[in-house]
């Protein structure tokens, strides 16, 4: 049953949840209510929620969901902040072939793929390991692609103050796949520019790096 004056958060307690403890710890309060509601949604999809393979959906379901939305818990700006050093290196830096994977705020569906980030120092650099995480904040959330794309490039430019951002992403989404116009194979691709960025020939550098096969 759920409680209608107080909706548990995810931070109202610290009791470990087994299997998750090594990726976040969850309130048991909240995975109950939301175990309650999923079980509703198995009933009204014409399911029967008695029966074995389902009987610990629900929960499984609400760990999951609380997993692939762990990015509400997670502030890019401090990630970037807590590995930034001064270096007086001043050509462009890139990350590519980052793994994505969030998923679509209007049908709750994945959509996964690759980011490519570049920047280019002005003053100071992040260290490498923290471009991955920042993609992981914003995407392990209800998103839309585009948006993800600004809030990354906007992160990085605020936090870092570099002369330019660029960040391209590529995904497919199977909200399209799935269901609707069923177009298997296409690929949405996304782009946000700060700086010298902005410039064509700073841009195509990019472009051009990030479509080279190093192996
Ligand atoms: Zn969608």
């Amino acid at each position: 049953m759920i409680d209608k004056d107080h909706i548990p958060s995810r931070d109202d307690d610290d009791d470990d949840i087994d299997g998750y403890t090594k990726i976040d710890r969850y309130n048991p309060k909240l995975i109950e209510n939301l175990s309650a509601n999923y079980l509703n949604v198995l009933k009204q999809i014409g399911e029967d929620p008695e029966r074995e393979g389902l009987l610990k959906t629900p929960e499984r379901i609400a760990k999951a969901m609380l997993y692939l939305t762990h990015g509400y818990d997670l502030d890019a700006q401090n990630i970037l902040n807590s590995a930034m050093f001064k270096e007086e290196y001043s050509q462009m830096v890139i990350v590519k072939d980052i793994e994505v994977y969030s998923m679509c705020e209007h049908h709750m569906l994945p959509f996964f793929g690759k980011a490519h980030i570049a920047y280019i120092p002005n003053g100071y650099v992040v260290g490498l390991s923290k471009i991955p995480r920042v993609v992981d904040a914003f995407a392990r959330r209800l998103q839309v692609q585009e948006r993800l794309t600004n809030q990354i490039r906007d992160c990085i430019q605020e936090t870092l103050n570099p002369i330019g951002v660029g960040v391209v992403i590529e995904c497919r989404h199977l909200c399209m796949s799935m269901r609707g116009v069923q177009k298997q194979n296409s690929v949405t691709t996304t782009s946000a520019f700060t700086g010298e960025f902005l410039k064509e020939k700073t841009r195509t550098e990019f472009l051009n790096l990030i479509s080279s096969k190093l192996s």
